[in-house]
Order: structure tokens, then sequence, then C-alpha cells
């Protein structure tokens, strides 16, 4: 597998994959375009090159098969317009009818077209070979540049790889995943410390389980830690709790332990009188939590025994919030939390901050770009790190 750095694609018509589902309002507005600029990079070198790129990208969750106004990519075409100061081609025609096709043949060096959403084909979600096949007709090479859907076996994420056996490539973004997540995976400097949070421990027992054997200490957070405390015997009064993982979580902390990996529970909580900015507040010790109340984040005396542990650590994973974050009443957790993260990355630690509501958090207190790394794939990075083989990156190495 090469990088495309190392290959020149003048002249070359280039199929390119790309995570552009990007949030929009009402009006399919763009309101947020991170995840376009995010793929400039592989853009720009592929047509600074002198390549053509036919662009493929899915928007939202087509159900009809089919067309449906609602989830055309074409506010995306015109916005990448203005990205990259050119043109972009664009038709809401579907393969099949000759359109895109032609569109595609017709294709000159430095041109850029961009595929309506791909999910408008049934067979994309199923790994569809056909549809592959009709795509990697249109193109003489393949790039992945959607690390957000490389969880996915979809005919444009994977399946289209086979087509290409010695011409295929990972993007500049998807390069960069991988090979911070490799970081996380193959001798990561030492002490290693996971936090963990977020609501449900369902969500992330895939995660807990595969980082158990990797880590030296797993800092657990946010609602999901209430069934540890519940598991341990606490009081939790009305705290977020899955009544049926109190078996794994003793399970998982019994394993832990076998393992050496230190774990750690916050000892004290904010804890609210209703889920509510305008909340009556206290903090308590986190397994006396009252009835009628709820715990909804860490308290002082946690943030100071887990900004230990964080500082005293070389590589770092932060997957979910501490708190109700997006509550500023119960932010104050999460924000400390990164600054932490933050600070140990000054001092030489490597940090990886995944999973969309973790890094919304990030973003939101203006942190994300003193993070060693932030992953753009939520469902991606979660896979990969529960040690999954994400087939976008597996159609590509193999
Ligand atoms: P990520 O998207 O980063 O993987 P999750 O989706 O697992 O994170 O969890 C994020 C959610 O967890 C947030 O919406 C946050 O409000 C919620 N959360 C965190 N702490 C608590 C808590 N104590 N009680 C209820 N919800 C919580
Ligand atoms: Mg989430």
């Amino acid at each position: 597998m090469k990088s495309i750095r190392d290959v020149n694609f003048k002249g070359r018509k280039v199929l390119l994959r790309v995570d552009f589902n990007v949030p929009t309002d009402d009006n399919k507005n763009i309101t947020d375009d991170t995840r376009m600029v995010e793929a400039l990079p592989t853009i720009k070198k592929l047509l600074s090159d002198g390549a053509s790129i036919i662009i493929m990208a899915h928007f939202g969750r087509p159900k009809k098969g089919g067309f449906e106004p609602e989830f055309t990519l074409q506010p995306v075409a015109k916005h990448l317009e203005k990205l990259i100061a050119r043109p972009v081609k664009f038709t809401q025609e579907l393969l099949g009818t000759g359109v895109p096709e032609q569109m595609a043949r017709d294709l000159k060096e430095g041109e850029v077209m961009l595929l309506d959403n791909i999910r408008f084909y049934p067979e994309e979600t199923k790994g569809g070979e056909e549809l592959a096949r009709q795509l990697a007709a249109m193109g003489d090479c393949y790039i992945n540049d959607a690390f957000g859907a490389a969880h996915r076996e979809h005919s444009s994420t994977a399946v289209i790889a086979r087509f290409f056996p010695n011409d295929k490539y990972f993007g500049f973004l998807m390069e960069n995943e991988v090979s911070n997540l490799e970081k996380l995976m193959h001798n990561p400097p030492r002490p290693f410390t996971a936090i963990i949070g977020g609501s449900k421990v369902s969500s992330k027992i895939g995660i807990l389980e595969n980082m158990i054997d990797k880590v030296d200490n797993m800092i657990i957070i946010g609602g999901m830690r209430y069934t540890f405390t519940k598991a341990l015997g606490g009081k939790i009064g009305n705290s977020i709790c899955e009544d049926d993982k109190l078996d794994l979580a003793r399970d998982l902390m019994r394993r832990m332990d076998e393992k050496g990996v230190k774990y750690y529970l916050p000892v004290d909580s904010v804890i609210g009188d209703k889920f509510s900015n305008d909340a009556n507040t206290q903090i308590v010790p986190s397994g006396a939590v009252p009835d009628g109340w709820e715990s909804m984040d860490c308290g002082p005396e946690s943030c100071k025994a887990i900004r230990d542990i964080i500082m005293n650590s070389k590589t770092i994973l932060w997957n979910g919030p501490a708190g109700v974050f997006e509550l500023s009443t119960f932010a104050k957790g999460t924000r400390e939390i990164a600054t932490y993260v933050a600070e140990a990355c000054k001092q030489g630690a490597f940090a990886a901050v995944g999973g969309g509501d973790s890094v919304a958090a990030v973003k939101q207190m203006g942190i994300a770009d003193q993070m060693s790394y932030v992953s753009t794939g939520g469902g991606a990075m979660l896979e990969y790190l529960e040690g999954k083989d994400l087939p976008g990156i597996k159609a590509i190495k193999d």
C-alpha cells in the first residue's frame, strides 16, 4: 500500500470516496463544513498533480431507492466549489441514465465532478458488487478518504477497491487517522490511560473490553459510571443506570483487577434535582446520591484525582464526556478533563480524542487543536478501538 504522497496522479481519473455527510439546517444550509475542509488536502494534491476527480459521497439516510430531493448533494457541490475555487460538475441524474457516465468520460485534467448521494443506490449499503463495478468503470484508480464510513462494507467504501488491486490508496485524512490510531494499539508509550465516559455502558462494552488488554489506567466517567457505582453497592438516586449491565460492570472490574489495570471511578458527583440548566445542584460522594436527585457531572475531588492520573500518562485515549456537558451547569467536569489532557499534550504526551460528543465538547471549548489528534470518525474510531478490522481500511491494505 503506497501513500498518495509518493504517487503523481497527472492525467489520471481518480475515484475518490469522501465523507461529506455534513450537518445542515432546515433550509439545507451547511452548518459545519469541517468534514469537507478535512478532505481538501487530498483534493488539492490531486488537482495540483493534474488529475481529474470523480467524488463519491453519501448524505443522510435515504430509504426509498432512487433520487430524493431531501438528500441531494447539490448544496454540497455548491459549497465545494467555494472551497476549491473552481467549478464542480454535478448532476442529479443517476448511474444507468448515461448522464454521470458521460460527464465522467468528458472530465479533463484539473476538473472535478461530484456524483449525487451514493446512497440513492440501495446496493451501496449492501456492498453490491455490480454498483462497485459501475463506479469503478468511470475511473482508473481509487482513493478512500472517508474515515467516517470506514466501518461500513459498502460498494463505494470497500467493494470498489477490488477493481483496483494495484491502484488503491488512502487519502491524507485516512492515512492520518490510521497512523494515529495505530499509535494507540502498537507499543504506546506508558503509562497508557483510557478515559471512557458517555451515557451508556452498553455502547462502550467493546471499547472497555478491548482496552483492558492495552492500558495501564482506566478512568470511567460520565453517566455510565453509575452502573459501576451501583454494582459496587452505591446509592445513585435517579442517576442514569443500566440495571441489566450490573453483572457486566462487576465482571469488567474483576478482570481489570486480575490484569493489574488500575481503574478509577469518580469519588464525588455534581447532582441536580432536574435535568436542566436551572436545576438546584449539590456536590455529594458518588455512592450517596439522595432519592429524587440525579448525578450529572463529576465533582472537584474526582477532577483532582483524574488530573494526577492524566498528568502522569504518556499516552491518553479519551472517548465520552464526564457529564452532561450540553448543559452549561454540568459542563465543568468535561471542561476540566479537556484542560488536563491538553496540559499533558504540552508535556509531550500523545492524546487521542474521539467520539461525536467528545469531539463536539473539545471543539466547543476551543481546545481541539491542543490535542495530539482528534478523530473525525465517531463510529469508525470506536469500532477500530474495539479491535475490529474496518472494511474500508482492510480493502485498501489487502
Ligand atoms: P461520544 O459521542 O463522545 O462517544 P457518548 O455518545 O457515549 O459520547 O456520550 C455522550 C452523552 O453522554 C452526552 O450527551 C452527555 O450528556 C451524556 N452524559 C454524560 N454524563 C452523563 C450523566 N452523568 N448523566 C446522563 N448523561 C450523561
Ligand atoms: Mg455520542
